[in-house]
């Protein structure tokens, strides 16, 4: 490996509405590709019952505006009534860095680094997008205003996109973001040969 290779991470933002199905598709991606690594956002939301916790690291809402005014969020975001944030990764070594964010955060992203790629994850339908959030115990109110708003989201989304996937099949869907991954990753070493 080159020494521009090892210090160009990858910025691998995973992108959709809620329910689209983009935390299945970083979790099995997480795993089959030891070279990703995930950013853990901050939020103020509460944990939902019978989530882990590390799927992000909850704070108060001091600790987040704290973080905020500090500059330590490389974006963030408002979703309905909470905060979320990514804080400026530190991505170890010979590692590239994966968000797994909404669409404004994207945008974000793409401002500050226009090399980031963006992968937009769409649910196969929305009523498959209801029943998925459903699941994980969302309440009717909110899962409406979530669906409400994802139509404004997928269509923002796929002007960003590099790529956008439609997961209805969780294997076919891994398989594709890893193959656009390989890709990014082959353009990195010509570009690194080039520059010597
Ligand atoms: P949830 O409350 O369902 O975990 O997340 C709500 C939305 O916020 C999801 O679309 C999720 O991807 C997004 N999200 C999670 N972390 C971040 C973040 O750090 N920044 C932004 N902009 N969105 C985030």
């Amino acid at each position: 490996m080159s020494t521009a290779e090892s210090h160009r991470p990858l910025t691998i933002v995973i992108s959709g509405a809620g329910g689209a199905g983009k935390g299945a598709i970083v979790d099995s991606l997480l795993k089959r590709d030891p070279g990703l690594w995930l950013s853990r956002s901050w939020t103020t939301r509460p944990r939902r019952r019978g989530e882990s916790p590390d799927a992000y690291r909850f704070v108060t809402p001091e600790e987040f505006e704290e973080k905020l005014r500090s500059g330590g969020f490389l974006e963030w975001n408002q979703f309905f009534e909470h905060r979320y944030g990514t804080p400026r990764p530190e991505v170890p070594e010979g590692r590239d860095v994966v968000l797994e964010i909404d669409v404004q955060g994207a945008i974000q992203v793409r401002g500050v680094d226009p090399e980031a790629a963006v992968i937009l994850v769409l649910p196969p339908s929305r009523e498959e997008q209801r029943r998925r959030m459903a699941h994980r115990g969302d309440d009717d109110v909110h899962i409406a205003k979530r669906l409400a708003k994802s139509d404004a989201e997928e269509s923002l989304g796929m002007e960003l996109a590099d790529l956008v996937v439609v997961n209805d099949d969780l294997d076919r869907a891994v398989t594709e973001v890893q193959e656009f991954i390989e890709d990014l990753r082959e353009r990195r070493r010509h570009g690194a040969d080039r520059e010597g």
